[in-house]
């Protein structure tokens, strides 16, 4: 398992995807978003590949920071095979939903972070249920309702499922934009996982992470503070200013891969949305 650093934003240690072997050829799991191809290609031919010499693209979910970039990589090499949920795959095929409600949220900064958003034609589409070329793929919701996450000789390619966990900290952010963050279906997501007792967890921000029973007691723990927050009607600025005092002196670098302002208007979203048992 290979991991490219796509340096998202110019920076590095932010979106890092994974090029892995499958039972027919080499495959990218996520590619991040088309601002970043460029440092894709380059990651890829640090290791002496090219795009065209992966055969399948691997989805954990459709947000732009994992698989914005598809579709354009698609039409530079029209081979590749992109592996999806069925929750996902419409969104692939006609982003313009998808791409309002994101420059909804964005802005003006949505050219700029994410870049094109290009369909992916159907014919190159497949959706990943069950095996997926030796892959056990399998629902892991809660981050989004269309994560899927794949399983292989203890590696667990978690995307977003398993939070977001920068190189040498502890600090395990659950990560949850709207609209379709579930903490209960996140809490079932972690006991698939630890079900599967995976040796490593590979995350797509950042890198992989072998304390693995450690690193998801701390995404579930983190996750119940953050809604404990919110349903004690914590307002966004003191959301922000309590999560930035979690991540300590990361409280910057996490901020640019996953900004806590759209992590508490998700989980305000599900909060107002599931009142309290
Ligand atoms: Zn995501």
């Amino acid at each position: 398992m290979r991991l490219v650093d796509v340096h998202f934003g110019g920076s590095p240690e932010q979106i890092g995807v994974y090029v892995v072997e499958t039972g027919d050829g080499l495959a990218l799991f996520d590619c991040g978003p088309s601002s970043t191809l460029p440092g894709l290609e380059a990651g890829l031919a640090e290791h002496g590949l090219a795009v065209t010499d992966i055969r399948h693209l691997l989805l954990s979910h459709i947000h732009l920071d994992h698989a914005g970039g598809a579709g354009v990589l698609v039409r530079r090499h029209p081979g590749l095979t992109v592996w999806v949920s069925e929750i996902g795959a419409p969104h692939l095929v006609d982003p313009s939903r998808l791409e309002r409600s994101a420059r909804r949220l964005y802005g003006d900064l949505f050219d700029e972070r994410w870049g094109e958003l290009a369909p992916v034609p159907e014919s190159n589409l497949r959706i990943a249920a069950g095996d997926v070329l030796g892959w056990e793929s399998f629902a892991t919701q809660g981050h989004a309702s269309h994560h899927i996450s794949y399983f292989m000789n203890g590696t667990l390619l978690s995307g977003d499922a398993a939070g977001v966990r920068l190189p040498g900290t502890g600090y395990v952010l659950p990560v949850s934009p709207p609209p379709d963050v579930d903490v209960d279906a996140w809490h079932r997501t972690a006991s698939a996982i630890r079900a599967r007792d995976p040796e490593r967890l590979a995350l797509i921000h950042f890198g992989v992470h072998e304390d693995v029973s450690a690193h998801l007691d701390r995404l579930e723990s983190e996750l119940d503070r953050w809604a404990a927050r919110v349903r004690s009607g914590m307002d966004q600025d003191a959301f922000v200013a309590a999560a930035r005092a979690d991540a300590g002196d990361h409280a910057d670098r996490y901020d640019r891969v996953a900004p806590f302002w759209q992590s508490f208007a998700g989980m305000k979203r599900y909060c107002d949305t599931h009142p309290a048992a």
